[in-house]
């Protein structure tokens, strides 16, 4: 089973239709990352990652 975070969940202001996937806790962290960089966050905070955490689902 992977791991999902659904970009407008996390900022539901951004209208962003993005999901960020990964097969693991620690892949879909590394590719929310990434992805956080398309909104202009290029300092991630261990606050940040803690919300993200937070916001992965199973799928
Ligand atoms: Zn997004």
């Amino acid at each position: 089973m992977g791991k999902v975070i659904h970009c407008q969940k996390v900022v539901p202001q951004s209208g962003c239709p993005h999901s960020v996937r990964g097969a693991t806790v620690e892949e879909v962290l590394k590719n929310a990352q990434e992805h956080a960089k398309e909104h202009g966050i290029t300092q991630v905070t261990p606050e940040l990652i803690e919300r993200l955490k937070s916001f992965i689902e199973d799928e």
